[in-house]
C-alpha cells in the first residue's frame, strides 16, 4: 500500500537520485507495554509494533558505497561501505549521529559475513524522534530490511534483530536492550507481544477489542538517559552478585522469584534493594498481564500498568514529574483502566489503555489538563498494533 506520504518520498528519491527506487522498506516503532528495565535481566516484556514507522525507498549502487538522505532532517551523507570503522563520510567529516545507524547496520552485517550492496536511499519517519519509542531501530531495523532485500538473503528474524541491536550497542555507542529491534522486526497486527530475552521465545497475543492504545508525548527531552540507563544497568548486576552470596545458581534478577527476593533482599542496601524490587516484581507483573489477557480482564491489566509506574517512579526511580502527572491525570478521567511511563523514562511518553468510546474525550481531556500545568503541548494519538518491518520490490 503506497500512500500519500511514500508518494512525496518517490518524488524526493527522483529528485535527489535522478533514478526510479527499486525497493520499498518499512520498520515500525513500538511501544512497550509492561515490562519496563527488564530486558537487560533476562526478563519478559510485552510490547507492540505500531503504525508509526521508518519508511525507506532504496536502489542498488554499482559502487560500495552508500549516499542515503534523511528527508526529516534535510540531510544528505555518502560514505563507503569498505572503511565504516573510520566513521566518516566521502569528504573525510565525522558521520552525523542518525549516519550512525545504518552504517552500524551495515557493519554488523559485513561482519556476518554478508557482501554488502552500496546503496542509493532516501528514508522518512513517522514515529517521534526520541521519546522512547524507538525511532532509531526502526531505523537500523529498515536498513537490515533494504541490504537483506538488495542482496537476496534473509536471516532468523531474531538474529536480525540481534544483529541490529549489536550495531546500536557497538557501532552507536548506546546500551540498548533487545526488546526495540525485537518489535520492530516482530510486529503482529491487533497483537501484543509477549517476548521471553533468556530463552529468545516469543507470541503474539490478541489485544483487548473494545480498547484502545493512547500514547502521549509529554515533549520532556530525555536528558541523561544514557549515563542514569547505564548505571541501573550496573546497579542490577550488582544485586546480582549480592544475592548470589545466598543463592549462587542465579545468573539474573530474572532467576528469583518475588518470595524468592523477598527472603533476601533485606541483606541489600538500600538503592540496591529498590531497584532489584521492581526488577523482580516487574516480571512478574508481565507474567499476571498475560494471564489477564488470557482472560480478558483488562481491569487487571490496567492495574498492573498502573503498578508498574508507580514501581518506575518509587523503586527504579526513572520517572519525571510530568510523567506522574500525566499517569495521575489518566487515571481520573473516566474510560481509562491503566497508564504508564514507556522506554527507559526520564521523559518522553506514557501509554494509556481505554475503552475505544472514551478514547477521544480522553485524548482532549489529557490535553487540557497538562496544558494548563505545564503550558505545553503534548503530543496525543492513539495507535494501532501493526506487522513488523516487511520491503516489497516496486
Ligand atoms: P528513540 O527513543 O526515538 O529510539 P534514540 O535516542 O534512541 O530515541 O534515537 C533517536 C536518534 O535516531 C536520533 O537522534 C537520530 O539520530 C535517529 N533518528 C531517528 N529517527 C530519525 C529520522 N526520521 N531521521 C533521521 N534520524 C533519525
Ligand atoms: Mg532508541
Amino acid at each position: 500500500m503506497i500512500d500519500k506520504v511514500d508518494w512525496n518520498l518517490t518524488e524526493i528519491f527522483y529528485e535527489i537520485f535522478q533514478a526510479k527506487p527499486e525497493l520499498y522498506a518499512r520498520a515500525p516503532g513500538r511501544v512497550n507495554i509492561l515490562g519496563e528495565h527488564v530486558d537487560y535481566n533476562q526478563g519478559v516484556v510485552l510490547p507492540m509494533a505500531i503504525d508509526r514507522e521508518v519508511t525507506i525507498l532504496a536502489r542498488k549502487n554499482t559502487q560500495p558505497i552508500c549516499r542515503l538522505f534523511a528527508v526529516d532532517l534535510n540531510e544528505e551523507i555518502e560514505f563507503s561501505l569498505r572503511d565504516l570503522d573510520q566513521k566518516k563520510d566521502l569528504n573525510g567529516k565525522p558521520f552525523p549521529r542518525w549516519a550512525l545507524y545504518p552504517a552500524g547496520v551495515a557493519k554488523v552485517l559485513q561482519q556476518k559475513g554478508y557482501d554488502l550492496d552500496g546503496i542509493e536511499a532516501a528514508f522518512q519517519s513517522t514515529i517521534p524522534i526520541g521519546s522512547g519509542l524507538s525511532s532509531s531501530a526502526a531505523l537500523e531495523v529498515g536498513f537490515a530490511m533494504v541490504w537483506s532485500a538488495l542482496g537476496g538473503w534473509k536471516e532468523d528474524s531474531i538474529r536480525l534483530a540481534q544483529d541490529c541491536q549489536q550495531a546500536e550497542n557497538e557501532y552507536v555507542g548506546v546500551s540498548c536492550g533487545l526488546l526495540d529491534q525485537f518489535s520492530s522486526v516482530c510486529g503482529v497486527r491487533d497483537h501484543v507481544l509477549f517476548f521471553d530475552i533468556r530463552n529468545l521465545e516469543w507470541q503474539a497475543l490478541k489485544f483487548f477489542e473494545n480498547m484502545q492504545i493512547v500514547i502521549v508525548d509529554s515533549k520532556v527531552e530525555r536528558s541523561l538517559t544514557s549515563s542514569q540507563y547505564n548505571q541501573r544497568r550496573e546497579t542490577c548486576e550488582q544485586a546480582v552478585k549480592l544475592l548470589q552470596k545466598f543463592k549462587p545458581e542465579i545468573e539474573s534478577l530474572r532467576d528469583l522469584s518475588p518470595i524468592e527476593f523477598a527472603a533476601y533482599s533485606e541483606y541489600l542496601p538500600e538503592e540496591i534493594r529498590k531497584r532489584a524490587t521492581h526488577i523482580v516484581k516487574e516480571i512478574a507483573r508481565v507474567f499476571s498481564a498475560v494471564s489477564a489477557l488470557q482472560h480478558s480482564d483488562f481491569r487487571s491489566f490496567g492495574a498492573l500498568m498502573y503498578a508498574s509506574h508507580y514501581s518506575l517512579r518509587d523503586d527504579y526511580e526513572v520517572s519525571h514529574p510530568n510523567l506522574d502527572y500525566l499517569v495521575d491525570q489518566a487515571h481520573a478521567i473516566p474510560g481509562c483502566f491503566g497508564a504508564k511511563l514507556t522506554g527507559a523514562g526520564f521523559g518522553g511518553c506514557t501509554v494509556n489503555i481505554v475503552t475505544q468510546e472514551q478514547s477521544e474525550q480522553f485524548m482532549k481531556k489529557l490535553h487540557q489538563a497538562y496544558w494548563r500545568k505545564y503550558k505545553v503541548e503534548p503530543s496525543i494519538f492513539s495507535v494501532q498494533a501493526s506487522q513488523g518491518a516487511s520491503w516489497r520490490r516496486i
